[in-house]
């Protein structure tokens, strides 16, 4: 694309010039994806708003860019919601871009104890003080610097989760409208997650607004009026929770070595995001403890980042440790190969402590408790095997210690699987305690855990009703014409800076 967004050798943009090789942020292609296939699924009211609000948002950025700024392309919640979320923006005719820091390791030492900090968690106790401050803003500078070189004037920027905020100064202070969205944050403040916040605290004061999943996540010194409640959503075409036709549910997780006892011959289809159709290879690999699932059987599944707060430990002594669970049933823990989510420093050691309890199991239980870590270098594929995985699971767990909103539990539930999940964070606003899944009042109560894992092995009638309750949740509240409009509404009320010198302020 030619002007001053061009990422071109020697760009300049309003706010400087940049060379080639000064650029450090990677830009993430996102496929226009068309609107029109939320059509027919969201009714013609609900589509009658969406088209009011895309001509609304049109006109209000008027040539603007929107531009997206995370950690990481891959692995974990945000890079799962900017993938579908910006194609559709971009499919309605709106220019928005996603870039990705470009940090070194020891920025992300300090962003993951702010992450833990903020979700209340003492993480790994190490300090957030003067130092760390100096290796976050350090490790942030060359790419505000290519940032700014990329923005057009009038562009408006959404920075995403801890790791951005510290590029908050120096984008208002070039007049550039900034938003902050966190997408975590925990029930009752703590000493930890005050640490957090009296760390970020600096950089969010002069952000236009800040978007947060729930109202309990707001960062304590931000006023009401500058902060804005917005949940997360699916998108339910994307080759995570598409439909998948008959058979090939069983055929992708054999041909993705999860699964054995399945004619595997056959090749599956997917549909990638960037609209072509991908074919799942053969992997063998991926099951990295107990080995593939004998078919058919049925197991109780959680998909997570290998995350301490995720505690997929927790889920394998709940599991094994409870009488209610048929000893027929399995379970499978999955998570991302631990090389591929950039950001997480925690991921690799987490999957150590989750193999080290799998091999202290007797081996009647080893047989049934099962770890994957899957690969992660085509996403499509990765997505679509989660996709397979939550399809054919009985009973779908995430029994995270603290959440921020938990999309794995809108794709289960999307899905019509029965749930159990802890009582935490944005999992609350998502299931209906008894209506659209069970909830755990205690994350740390194994046995309760256990129990529901039993109940709902068990009791078929109300594993498909809470299925059904779940798919009809997410149907009426997590859905991306709602975010969508959300935003509209956003960036309707915001000021935006003038688009180009001459032109008039909104
Ligand atoms: N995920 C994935 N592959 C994996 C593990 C997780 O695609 O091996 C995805 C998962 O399906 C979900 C996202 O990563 O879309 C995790 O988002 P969530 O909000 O549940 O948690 P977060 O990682 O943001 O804390």
């Amino acid at each position: 694309m030619a002007g001053p967004h061009a990422d071109s050798p020697g760009t300049r943009g309003a706010f400087g010039t940049l060379n080639r090789h000064c650029r450090t942020m990677r830009t993430v292609d996102v496929a226009p994806t068309s609107l029109d296939r939320l059509d027919h699924l969201i009714g013609p009211e609900r589509w009658a708003g969406v088209q009011r609000g895309v001509q609304a948002a049109q006109a209000r950025l008027d040539g603007r860019v929107f531009w997206h700024v995370n950690a990481t392309a891959t692995g974990g919640g945000v890079a799962e919601m900017l993938q579908t979320l910006l194609a559709y923006v971009r499919g309605a005719g709106i220019d928005t871009r996603w870039l990705v820091l470009d940090c070194p390791e020891p920025f992300f030492a300090v962003t993951k104890r702010l992450h833990n900090a903020l979700h209340g968690s003492p993480g790994d106790g190490g300090a957030l003080g003067a130092k760390e401050r100096s290796v976050y803003e350090a490790g942030l500078v060359p790419n505000a610097e290519d940032l700014l070189s990329r923005l057009g004037q009038g562009d408006v920027v959404q920075l995403h989760d801890p790791q951005t905020a510290g590029l908050i100064p120096h984008l208002t202070g070039r007049g550039v409208s900034v938003l902050w969205r966190s997408h975590i944050g925990c029930d009752t403040t703590n000493e930890h997650s005050a640490r957090g916040w009296a760390f970020l605290e600096p950089y969010l004061r002069e952000v236009e607004a800040v978007v947060v999943s729930r109202p309990s996540y707001a960062p304590p010194s931000v006023p009401k009026e500058r902060l804005v409640v917005i949940a997360p959503s699916i998108d339910p075409f994307a080759a995570k929770n598409a439909a998948i036709p008959n058979g090939d549910v069983q055929r992708t997780l054999a041909r993705a070595g999860l699964v054995v006892g399945v004619d595997d011959m056959l090749e599956v289809r997917f549909p990638r995001r960037d609209g072509t159709i991908g074919s799942v290879r053969r992997h063998t690999g991926a099951m990295v403890a107990g080995g593939p699932v004998p078919a058919h059987t049925p197991y109780v599944l959680q998909v997570s980042r290998w995350d301490r707060l995720k505690d997929m430990a927790g889920v394998l002594r709940a599991f094994v440790g409870h009488p209610d669970v048929p000893v027929a049933a399995h379970l499978v823990l999955v998570g991302p190969a631990v090389e591929g989510v950039s950001d997480d420093p925690e991921g690799a050691e987490v999957l150590q402590e989750c193999l080290q309890l799998w091999e202290e199991l007797d081996p009647v239980d080893r047989a049934r408790v099962h770890l994957a870590a899957l690969p992660m270098d085509d996403v499509d594929e990765n997505a679509h095997i989660v996709n397979a995985l939550q399809r054919q699971a009985a009973v779908v767990v995430q029994k995270s210690l603290q959440e921020g909103f938990g999309l794995t539990v809108t794709e289960a539930m999307w899905k019509s699987r029965p749930m159990i999940a802890s009582a935490v964070g944005g999992i609350q606003d998502q299931i209906e305690d008894g209506v659209s899944g069970l909830l755990l009042a205690d994350p740390c109560d194994l046995a309760g855990a256990g129990q529901l894992m039993g109940r709902l092995l068990t009791d078929d009638a109300l594993a498909a009703r809470l299925g059904a309750g779940a798919r009809e949740r997410v149907y009426q509240k997590f859905l991306p014409d709602r975010h969508l409009l959300q935003y509209e509404q956003l960036l309707a009320e915001m000021p935006l800076a003038l688009r180009h010198p001459g032109g008039t302020t909104a």
